[in-house]
């Protein structure tokens, strides 16, 4: 079974979807990781993906195509959650409603304010070992650029600066804005409050997926 999350860069889909498989068992898929981490050994993929993403734009949809077989092969668990794919509506239509032996049950969509998400996004610090976020002015680390929980070393991801922020937020409202009509004619759309607390906005998530 794989849930779909959908929500712009920053809503917190990453966050809850952490939540969601610490607590209630689920895989979670994110495309962005994947490809960060082709990036980061330099294969072939990483090779297309490096520039496209630090420009905020959407990598090629067969790219894409090709991490999800990769890793949607592997994964042992039958609760996936998918972060970070579909990010349009042709990809939506690759993913269909059944994709590799895994149905799709519905997309659920994180809905915050997208003014926010530039001040959010742009202070924005990542540890690149355990994936812990921090915030420049709001969250910073103990020891500027180590992580509190892991001593790993925290940095801006390279497409968090402010330019390529503001270009991914209106890739998000061309691309991937439309999905939310699509999943809707489908039935299978499920809307989420996305303003606030981690732990609040994961009660809204629990709702909205109603699972035990
Ligand atoms: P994320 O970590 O989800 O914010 O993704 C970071 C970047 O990876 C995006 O800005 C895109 O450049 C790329 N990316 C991730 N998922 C996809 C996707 N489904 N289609 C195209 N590009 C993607």
């Amino acid at each position: 079974m794989i849930l779909i999350f959908i929500g712009a860069p920053g809503a917190g889909k990453g966050t809850q979807a952490e939540l969601l498989a610490k607590r209630k068992g689920f895989y979670t898929l994110s495309t962005g990781d994947a490809l960060r981490k082709h990036v980061k050994m330099g294969t072939p993929v990483g090779l297309i993906a490096k520039e496209i993403m630090a420009r905020g734009e959407l990598v090629p949809d067969e790219t894409l195509l090709q991490i999800l077989k990769e890793e949607l092969g592997t994964i042992k668990k039958d609760k996936v959650i998918l972060d970070g794919y579909p990010r349009n509506l042709k990809q939506a239509e690759t993913l269909g409603n059944e994709i590799f032996g895994h149905k799709i049950a519905c997309a659920l969509h994180l809905d915050i304010d997208e003014q926010l998400l530039v001040e959010r996004l742009s202070g924005r610090l990542v540890c690149s070992n355990c994936g812990a976020t921090y915030h420049m002015k709001q969250q910073p680390p103990g020891r500027p650029g180590v992580c509190d929980k892991c001593q790993g070393p925290v940095s801006q991801r390279a497409d968090d600066t402010e330019e390529s922020v503001r270009r991914r937020l209106e890739v998000y409202q061309q691309s991937t804005k439309p999905l939310l009509a699509y999943y809707q004619s489908k039935g299978m759309y499920r809307r989420v409050d996305g303003l606030g607390g981690i732990d609040e906005v994961f009660k809204r998530v629990e709702n909205a997926l109603d699972i035990p």
